[in-house]
């Protein structure tokens, strides 16, 4: 069992000190995808950078402006392109004369944007001021941010290290309240278990996830929601054992429990299963894998 964590507190809009070197303001737009809602950062003090600015949410940009009152943003960070996190990046940077970094969109995020069924939906314009490389740092007084890739949710998926709290904010690639969606083809079970694998090496003390509250106990917390994507993995082979050849059949029967509305999002998560079983040669497809293939164990 993954021991998530689900109670957080706040107000929509108001600026909470979470930690010495961090803030958190959470904007109103709660979800099956965002739980309470988008929570953006601030980091440092006077000098500071924002991760995650959030929607593109009018209210949610002055609250971070009135937030932000007498102090000078230099970085704006965003983790990934989706719609809950990139869109107020450019209006906020707009408004402070902050540089925006992270990993542009992919190129078929521009003409596609995906359906809210399946995930948050894209913010295909996504692009950043700086391209972010692995490893990368920006630093302000008292605080340093270092780019840590991390594929798997989105290509583009990056985290930023806070070395002067062994802290990770780590977007959606890990979420206290919920396991992450992986939709390809722009997500990636292969990448993302490497991505997680990457983070647990890491040993950080506290993760921050852009949706809810954070992570303290790191180490066991990733390893649980590796073993229940091994324990998915495994109950997706079982049901191709028993004569289960198609995706949403299997979803039906393996997400039960789950809430209806996610089952659409549950659907592309098990067709990333596939696609990475399908690539580590343990299944076979009778075409290209989609959701409508028909699938066999190998
Ligand atoms: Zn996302």
């Amino acid at each position: 069992m993954i021991p998530f964590v689900r109670e957080i507190t706040f107000d929509y809009g108001r600026c909470d000190t979470v930690s010495p070197l961090i803030r958190r303001v959470i904007a109103r737009n709660p979800g099956p995808f965002t739980y309470t809602g988008t929570g953006t950062y601030i980091v440092g003090h006077g000098t500071v950078a924002v991760i995650d600015p959030g929607p593109d949410l009018p209210e949610h940009l002055d609250a971070l402006l009135e937030a932000l009152k007498g102090e000078t943003v230099s970085h704006i960070l965003v983790t990934h392109h989706h719609l809950d996190h990139s869109p107020l990046a450019r209006p906020l940077a707009d408004a402070t004369g902050a540089t925006i970094l992270g990993r542009a969109a992919p190129a078929e995020a521009d003409s596609a944007p995906s359906g809210n069924d399946q995930e948050e939906g894209a913010d295909g314009r996504f692009r950043p001021d700086i391209e972010l490389t692995d490893g990368q740092t920006v630093s302000g007084p008292g605080w340093t941010l270092e780019a840590v890739t991390t594929p798997g949710h989105t290509s583009n998926h990056v985290c930023f290290a806070l070395p002067e709290e062994n802290a990770l904010f780590c977007g959606d690639h890990i979420m206290g309240w919920s396991t992450t969606v992986i939709t390809p083809p722009d997500g990636d079970m292969g990448d993302y278990f490497a991505s997680l694998a990457k983070v647990r090496a890491r040993n950080f003390a506290t993760l921050w996830p852009t949706h809810g509250a954070p992570i303290r106990e790191v180490g066991p917390f990733i390893d649980a929601y590796v073993a229940h994507r091994r324990g998915r993995e495994a109950q997706i082979l079982d049901a191709l054992a028993t004569g289960h050849t198609r995706i949403r059949p299997m979803v039906t029967d393996l997400y039960a429990a789950v809430d209806p509305r996610l089952h659409p999002a549950a659907a592309h998560s098990v067709l990333a299963h596939m696609l990475h079983l399908v690539a580590e040669g343990r299944v076979t497809a009778d075409g290209p894998a989609g959701l409508e293939t028909e699938y066999r164990l190998a």
